[in-house]
């Protein structure tokens, strides 16, 4: 059993290793993960590459905020995966290039954008990304509208914003992300290419 003090360490490493590598940039993205009465969530206009782990927001079950820095604006999006899925231990959000790139994209498939070039990604992600479409920072409709795409995904891509990712784990949320960054990254590297993709029976066996 991890215990909190170990999470909190684990989560302050993690994202000074992405920002570390320009997954995120200035005060953007944040994490949360899961724990057994509640949620530690990134503060509000931190940096994922200076977070203390003092600091970190602890809110309770209900996503009141409990104890230290006031949480992320964006808490409504992790919110909204924990509600939708009851397997998702933590959730990453990045406006990380790539993806967002993808997110901008008004010719792709909005359910399934990028599509399975590696098996990692598909492994990672599990097939399916939807895009939501775009709100105004602070819109209240954006929430509800993550959770139902969330009911059917892992991860979302929000249009013109950038991706969010749920996993089991803290580890496995923040490579499912870094995951999701190469796929979109191959994924433009090769658009206008015609790129030989995984068939439907390869992603479905990685998938069973
Ligand atoms: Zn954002």
């Amino acid at each position: 059993m991890t215990t909190e003090a170990a999470l909190r360490r684990l989560l302050v490493d993690l994202a000074a290793s992405l920002f570390a590598r320009g997954f995120s940039v200035g005060s953007a993205g944040n994490i949360s993960v899961r724990l057994a009465d509640g949620y530690l969530m990134t503060p509000t206009n931190a940096s994922l590459g200076r977070l203390d782990a003092e600091r970190l927001s602890r809110l309770d079950a209900d996503f009141r905020h409990l104890d230290g820095d006031k949480p992320s604006k964006e808490v409504f999006m992790h919110r909204a995966f924990y509600t939708a899925r009851a397997d998702a231990g933590a959730v990453v959000h990045l406006h990380s290039t790539m993806a967002t790139a993808v997110a901008c994209l008004p010719d792709v498939d909005a359910g399934n954008p990028i599509p399975p070039l590696t098996p990692y990604f598909v492994m990672r992600i599990g097939g399916r990304l939807p895009i939501v479409p775009y709100y105004r920072p602070g819109d209240a409709a954006m929430g509800p509208a993550i959770e139902a795409a969330a009911r059917g995904a892992r991860a979302v891509l929000l249009a013109n914003h950038g991706p969010v990712v749920s996993a089991a784990d803290l580890t496995s949320a923040v490579y499912a992300a870094e995951e999701l960054e190469e796929a979109a990254k191959l994924f433009l590297l090769l658009r206008t290419a015609a790129p030989r993709t995984l068939t439907p029976a390869q992603v479905a066996a990685l998938l069973e």
